[in-house]
């Protein structure tokens, strides 16, 4: 039996073979990556996953784990000949019991809030792409988002979980006692690790005490340098959730998409900061800044200001598709990096002559940085070429790297960063990787390509992150 037989013939799983439906599955999100031809495996049990891994492993063939396919560096993408092992089925959420909850790998991120809202509680991750990633993609990239100064990234919130690894086999740490410190940390390893080293079935996730009363202050300063410097008044405020940042000109292009102008000046620097609870920062932050630099919403119209920032990744779709970069900086050289980063982006494109339009924002607390880069009117019609793509991403990696930050984020590594891992990291650290990446996966049939350079000794059919591209 081939492996498509060997996989139909799985109880609880579907197979799509043809090429119509799998086209979802071979592509990410922007747009920009794209892979495949590739099987797509949809098994609904743990038992199911399980049994699919251990198929592919028989056969020598690649397995790549999807979850909503909303990663942003082609972590998902596969290579061809590889089996998407797509997660979406597993989305049964089970009790909480001490405060936490075991929730399937395919639960999205809004159906967890859903279900922690209904009993007063919050799953405390919030991404702008929550109606689609899941648990287990959150737990997979350790995913950040808006509110990670208050409740922390995934890895703060998962206190457990179950794994299928590379040969079928099952390891079940869903609900470990409160404190146990018996040997190395095997779900540590697997948050962030980018579906390079077992499949996440369950998570066992930590819920918290809901916010009572959600506050949003919009603040636009004239310039970076004034936001940053606003910093630590804003982190001393009470209740804050997130301290967020938009270039003005970012803000403007999402008043264009909604059609609704902004309600404050969009020559410099917005900071939106969003609180539990507490009113009272509005007179506090009063001394920061003119009132008619200020905006403030109370619960029933916040989403009516934050969409001035929630939507900017929306606003930067429906102009084009953009390169993407998430890069993080100290936040005393944040400021710098915003201006190195527009600088290098306009030397590569009049190089080039091609108009491009930096659009960016991001995480302030943690020093984020999401650039966008749109090409602008003047750029040929049929958009810019992967070199010039590539050229581009190096000219801001490389301004990135030389202020002391990073190259990724809160994206992760995936497809799109893995030349850029061993600038980061040092070559020490990267083969210390490769070999945990061994341990875990000695035949390297989990997700090859992602995160790390497959190994040559492996190939069969040549490079399978380049397969990706
Ligand atoms: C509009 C938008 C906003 C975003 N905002 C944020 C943000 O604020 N913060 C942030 O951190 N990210 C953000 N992202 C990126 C993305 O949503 C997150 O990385 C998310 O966690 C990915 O989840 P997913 O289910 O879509 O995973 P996928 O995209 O399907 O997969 C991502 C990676 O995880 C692996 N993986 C997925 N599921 C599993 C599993 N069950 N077991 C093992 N490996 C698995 C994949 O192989 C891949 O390497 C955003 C993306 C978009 C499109």
């Amino acid at each position: 039996m081939d492996l498509s037989g060997a996989l139909r013939a799985i109880a609880d799983c579907s197979v799509l073979t043809d090429a119509d439906a799998v086209a979802g599955y071979v592509a990410d999100w922007t747009g920009r990556w794209r892979g495949g031809p590739a099987i797509v495996a949809r098994p609904r049990t743990a038992e199911a996953v399980s049994a699919v891994v251990w198929a592919c492993a028989a056969a020598g063939v690649p397995v790549v784990p999807q979850g909503g396919n909303t990663g942003l560096v082609a972590g998902a993408v596969p290579p061809a000949g590889a089996v998407v092992l797509s997660l979406r089925g597993l989305d049964a959420i089970g009790e909480v019991s001490d405060g936490a909850v075991v929730a399937g790998a395919g639960v999205t991120l809004a159906a967890l809030e859903s279900f922690a809202a209904a009993r007063g509680l919050t799953c405390g991750l919030s991404l702008a792409s929550g109606e689609s990633a899941t648990v287990g993609g959150a737990a997979a990239t350790n995913a950040g988002g808006a509110e990670v100064l208050r409740y922390g990234s995934a890895r703060a919130r998962i206190a457990g979980l179950r794994a299928v690894l590379p040969d079928g086999a099952v390891l079940d740490r869903r609900r470990p006692p409160v404190k146990d410190n018996t040997g190395y940390d095997l779900v540590g390893q697997l948050v962030g690790s980018e579906g390079t080293l077992a499949v996440i079935t369950d998570v066992t996730w930590r819920l918290d005490p809901a916010p009572r009363a959600r506050t949003v202050l919009a603040l636009a300063f004239p310039s970076p340098e004034e936001a940053v410097a606003a910093v630590p008044v804003l982190r001393g405020l009470p209740g804050l959730l997130a301290l967020e940042w938009s270039d003005g000109a970012a803000v403007a292009r999402v008043a264009a998409h909604l059609d609704a102008p902004a309600p404050l000046p969009t020559d410099g620097c917005w900071v939106f900061a969003e609180f539990d609870g507490a009113p009272e920062a509005a007179g506090v932050v009063a001394g920061l800044l003119p009132d008619d630099r200020i905006a403030v919403a109370g619960p029933e119209d916040r989403t009516r200001l934050w969409r001035y920032r929630s939507r900017t990744t929306e606003a930067v779709g429906a102009a084009g598709v953009p390169v993407k970069l998430d890069v993080g900086v100290p936040l005393a050289a944040f400021a710098a990096a915003r201006e190195a980063v527009v600088r290098a982006v306009r030397e590569v494109a009049d190089s080039a002559g091609i108009a491009m339009e930096p659009v960016l924002f991001g995480h302030l607390a943690e020093g984020n940085l999401h650039v966008n880069l749109l090409p602008g009117p003047s750029a040929p019609e049929r958009g810019f070429s992967e070199e010039f793509a590539e050229r581009l991403e190096a000219a801001v990696l490389e301004q990135v790297l030389a202020l002391g930050g990073t190259v990724s984020a809160e994206h992760g590594v995936g497809r799109a960063k893995r030349a850029w891992l061993e600038r980061q990291r040092g070559p020490e650290q990267v083969a210390l990787m490769r070999r945990v990446k061994d341990a875990w996966d000695p035949a390297g049939l989990l997700n090859p390509g992602a995160v790390l350079e497959p190994e040559v000794r492996r190939r069969t059919s040549g490079d399978p992150g380049a397969d990706a591209r």
